[in-house]
């Protein structure tokens, strides 16, 4: 099924794994996407190495979960060290096992990597995708608190519409710890004339290291109410999951409140922390 139809019909409530480490088997993913399964969120989306070489392991994770598992999938494609044979050949493996959705994504430079091919924004790979291959269902990445490559929001959000331009048919944000940045955004994309759904970025947060690590990958801003969590219950591992637990829970809830149109989350290929969420929030859906 292709996503956009489930958000033309209700609140859409997602997942996001990745594959296991390259000298891992896919075989020590089975539990965990069982477990995920078993809980039913409206899709599974599967992320892939910027630099593409893992777009294998997202396709064989991705077929797992939508032809083993049965539950929708979303695998995400970054196209910026793409050449246009290789995105031809992913789109052909992705079409072969039946993936209906992909997450067009730009990707990120690996320091000593120069990007190879033709595809330097997103919307690029949205446009070719739409050419080559408009079978696919394509979503794209948006950014609450703008991506850290633009100099203003304004301009962040006119790139956003261009993309959407290209024929994205739904939006998924970064993460974002608070909540009136999400509205804000949700304001301004409605302004700019962005009317895509947009499902909201939930991270919830487990461990210290994580924290440090998503302030410089994407600079989520921590509110004050966030930050007393962390001083209070950082130092102990299991009380600061129960917390994060809770922190992500009172914001989807909120988020829920407010109409948004979907929640994802990144589970961190954790089913217990998405088995604790989705207990608590599926009533609300
Ligand atoms: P783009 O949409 O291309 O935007 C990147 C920057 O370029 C922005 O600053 C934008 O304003 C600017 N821009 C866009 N179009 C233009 C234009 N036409 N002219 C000038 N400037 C422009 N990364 C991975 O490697 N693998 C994953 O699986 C993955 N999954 C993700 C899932 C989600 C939900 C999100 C939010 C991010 C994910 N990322 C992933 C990270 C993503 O690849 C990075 O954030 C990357 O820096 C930007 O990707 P994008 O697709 O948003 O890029």
């Amino acid at each position: 099924m292709k996503t956009s139809d489930l958000f033309a019909k209700k609140t859409v409530f997602s997942f996001e794994v990745f594959p296991p480490k390259r000298d891992m088997p896919i075989s020590s993913m089975y539990d965990t996407l069982a477990a995920l399964s078993q809980l039913q969120p409206d899709f599974i989306s599967v992320t892939c190495g910027a630099n593409g070489q893992g777009s294998n392991r997202t396709a064989e994770v991705a077929s797992l979960i939508k032809n083993t598992y049965h539950c929708e999938t979303v695998a995400h494609m970054p196209c910026l060290y793409l050449t246009e044979d290789e995105a031809l050949r992913t789109l052909q493996e992705l079409k072969e096992i039946g993936v209906e959705n992909i997450l067009a994504l730009r990707g990120d430079e690996t320091a000593g990597e120069i990007p190879v091919g033709r595809f330097h924004h997103a919307s690029d790979l949205v446009a070719f995708i739409k050419e080559q291959a408009p079978q696919f269902n394509i979503s794209g990445a948006c950014y609450p608190e703008s991506h850290l490559e633009s100099k203003t929001m304004a301009a962040d959000i006119q790139n956003l519409k261009k993309k959407v331009d290209a024929g994205v048919s739904e939006l998924i944000s970064q993460l974002f710890f608070d909540n009136e940045m999400f509205y804000r955004f949700l304001e301004r994309t409605q302004i700019a004339g962005i009317h895509v759904p947009i499902e909201a970025g939930i991270m919830p947060v487990t461990n210290q290291k994580q924290i440090e690590r998503m302030v410089t990958l994407c600079g989520a801003t921590l509110p004050i109410k966030f930050q007393r969590i962390i001083a209070k219950y950082g130092s102990d591992s299991k009380t600061l999951r129960e917390a994060g637990i809770a922190y992500a829970i009172d914001q989807i809830v909120d988020l829920l409140a407010n109409g948004v149109d979907g929640i994802h989350v990144y589970t961190m290929n954790s089913p217990y922390i998405a088995k604790r969420i989705t207990e608590a929030i599926k009533p609300l859906l």
